[in-house]
């Protein structure tokens, strides 16, 4: 029964980047009642099919309650105590660089900061990594290397000021409902906004689209290459923007056009009809606010950061960036992906959107008083679990993230950790295919147990709030790293008593990196924020600069200043580079992946909600019709699909959303849920040579009727 005393608690989603307001009641029965909060700029009051549920994945008999050592309950002093000596004698025997910390997503900024402060300014390595490398790690080496710094231009508003929304390797309409929402809302608003679809699949947004080009898998930087070429060819670039703004012009539009392609030519390399590709090419030049969205469909490639940068080149090219409907528009798949990258948590950052010169390791060992700071980047996460299959990394702790099924090569990763002499995981579900690897289990506090903050894809820092009491013993994440940290013997940097202090800390460090750097990054008097108001904190984009008004902090380069040394953005010449993975006799078919709508991630905690499993209950493979014949497939029967790597097993759903030759299959099913749709296991690890990011959508693989 409802109990009419219980207020309703603001908090946010656990889920997508999108970063919704949510608000909770917890119930007499121990229900928690779920609404959209009304007040939060990023969703308005809206939920879509995940976030209403989220009441309904909070299971007490799926959670790891107890610290346990080889499977047996132990107190925690006995597990932080034995973790703590571990880490100590690994690193004493081989150094700092033989331990890594593999984060996620997933956790709060807060937690992300204490464990990238005690591995980088304590350890004294740079092995932080996490699962946020599978998700952006390519948008973060495009926007540096084309504006000096990871910062996002655009804000949601975007959406509704926005004359044409292109929408590249993202299907909008499943992972990030509440945009699509909005877009659906401005196109009902505005008849004369268009939507463009750039994908090779037939998704769910092509529906409500003008024009979808489904162009040939992987090659994006060959459409946007020829957009730049076209848009000089017919005077649609802004010269003034150029001249005034960028630098790189020059040599960019020569790489562009150095393939010297027709637009009919193009068009048959991509794919796709000339009418198409030419109706886009004019939108774009024709239409005064341009905004991209782009997602995995970019970043998980081999040429992830090219793809990222022939976007950004167009939009720079034509000054359409920073401005209200106009912008290159990154949108992360984790709740705290944007959290975790802004305190530093992967391995080529030291913290706070600093990399790591000398004069920023400086700054942070003095900040921290760190003993002996990381001064070099450490190992991604591809080549973290290659250096534990290779003996070098012999002690890592995973927090709230499921590698073993997660990664590609998935068996590697599980053989790599099974050999690894020290295992720990932190997580909040008990029994994913990573855990039943861990020497050591660490309870960690889940989403309505625990509280921090989180950044959406607009960069708004928004509060996770506590909701409900926590179950068996959990604790916060970044109380499980400091009393590691303090047990290790780094008792000055780690006496936190509240996540508000570790805030003020990690705002008073991007105030010292901001004057130092002139990053976008900067917290201003969030860094003096009492303790009742980080508990009342309302949704805020950074900068948070009490100087500047807000219109100031909804987009970012409005001035036409970027973060590079002379303040220019620059360019980045690109050439389409086909992908080292290629199809043959044995693995003739590209194997695309991607996110079903109800799901999330490895479904450790959807797959709990009972409604969420009726959308999809099983994976899929979808195949066009031309394959399904020749490889006499039939709607339903199950599919074996083999790669150099492994198998999985998928149920076959017959249609022509997909191209022939380009099956797609749904990511989220792990060995703990079911032994059929592991898709993991079938890709091998190929990365983008700049961000680390791997390939995930392009697998040769072969398939048969099972
Ligand atoms: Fe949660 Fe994303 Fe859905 Fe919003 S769009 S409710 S953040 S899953």
């Amino acid at each position: 029964s409802q109990n009419p005393i219980t207020p309703w608690i603001k908090t946010t989603c656990a889920y997508c980047g999108v970063g919704c307001g949510v608000e909770a009641k917890p119930q007499r029965n121990g229900a928690l009642l779920i609404r959209g909060d009304k007040s939060h700029p990023a969703n308005l009051g809206k939920l879509c099919s995940k976030g209403q549920a989220l009441g309904e994945t909070l299971s007490d008999t799926h959670r790891l309650k107890f610290p346990m050592i080889e499977n047996q309950r132990v107190s925690w002093d006995k597990a932080i105590s034995t973790v703590a000596e571990q880490f100590q004698q690994t690193i004493a025997k081989h150094g700092p660089d033989s331990v890594a910390f593999y984060l996620s997503g997933q956790l709060l900024t807060e937690d992300y900061y204490v464990a990238n402060k005690l591995m980088k300014g304590f350890i004294g390595s740079a092995n932080v990594d996490t699962n946020s490398r599978l998700c952006m790690s390519s948008s973060v080496a495009g926007h540096k290397r084309a504006f000096g710094s990871d910062s996002m231009p655009g804000c949601y508003q975007d959406i509704e000021a926005a004359d044409l929304i292109i929408l590249v390797g993202s299907n909008l309409a499943w992972c990030h409902p509440i945009l699509f929402q909005r877009i659906k809302a401005a196109k009902a608003q505005n008849p004369d906004c268009k939507l463009v679809v750039i994908d090779p699949r037939k998704t769910a947004s092509c529906y409500d689209a003008d024009l979808h080009l489904a162009l040939a898998n992987g090659k994006d930087v060959l459409l946007f290459n020829r957009l730049l070429a076209y848009l000089a060819d017919n005077q649609l670039l802004d010269h003034d923007y150029i001249e005034q703004h960028t630098q790189g012009f020059e040599a960019t539009l020569q790489s562009a056009q150095q393939d010297k392609l027709t637009l009919e030519q193009t068009a048959k390399q991509l794919q796709i009809s000339p009418v198409q590709l030419k109706q886009f090419f004019e939108l774009f030049g024709h239409s005064d606010k341009v905004l991209t969205l782009y997602s995995q469909g970019v970043n998980q490639s081999t040429q992830g950061t090219d793809k990222v940068n022939s976007i950004i080149n167009c939009h720079l090219a034509t000054g359409k960036i920073g401005q209200p409907g106009s912008s290159p528009f990154s949108i992360t798949g984790q709740p705290n992906a944007m959290g975790g990258r802004e305190v530093g948590g992967l391995a080529n950052m030291l913290a706070s959107h600093l990399d790591f010169s000398d004069r920023n390791c400086e700054l942070v060992r003095d900040f921290w008083r760190a003993p002996q700071i990381a001064t070099r980047p450490g190992l991604k996460a591809i080549d973290m679990f290659d250096a534990i299959a290779e003996g070098k990394i012999k002690a890592i702790w995973i927090m709230a993230t499921n590698p073993a099924v997660s990664l590609p090569d998935s068996h590697k990763i599980k053989a790599a950790l099974a050999k690894c002499p020290f295992v720990v995981v932190s997580d909040c579900v008990a029994d994913t295919d990573t855990l039943a690897l861990a020497d050591v289990k660490l309870p960690a506090q889940g989403w309505s147990e625990k509280s921090g903050t989180v950044t959406n894809s607009e960069r708004r820092i928004s509060r996770q709030r506590r909701v409900t009491t926590t179950q068996g013993e959990a604790k916060p994440d970044w109380w499980i790293i400091s009393e590691v940290a303090k047990k290790m013997g780094f008792i000055h940097g780690f006496n936190y008593r509240h996540e508000a202090q570790i805030f003020r800390e990690y705002a008073t460090l991007t105030n010292k990196a901001h004057g130092l750097s002139q990053n976008a990054l900067v917290l201003g008097d969030l860094a003096d924020i009492s303790d009742s108001d980080y508990y009342r904190l309302a949704p805020q984009q950074w900068p948070v600069n009490r100087l500047q008004s807000q219109m100031f902090h909804q987009r970012l380069f409005a001035d036409g200043r970027f973060n590079t040394d002379n303040r220019r953005a620059r360019l980045i010449p690109v050439r389409y580079i086909a992908s080292a993975q290629t199809c043959d006799q044995q693995f003739p078919l590209k194997l695309n992946s991607g996110r079903s709508r109800d799901q999330w991630h490895t479904m450790t905690r959807t797959a709990l909600a009972a409604r969420l499993c009726q959308h999809q209950p099983e994976p899929q493979l979808q195949i066009h019709p031309e394959d399904a014949a020749a490889y006499r497939l039939d709607q339903h029967d199950i599919a074996e699909i083999t790669s150099v790597t492994g198998k999985a097993l998928l149920r076959v759903n017959v249609g022509k959303e997909v191209k022939p030759g380009e099956p797609f299959s749904t990511i989220h099913w792990s060995n703990s849920n079911s032994s059929a749709g592991k898709i993991s296991t079938l890709g091998k690890a190929f990365i983008d040579p700049i961000s680390g990011q791997p390939e995930m959508k392009a697998t040769p693989v072969s398939i048969r009727r099972y």
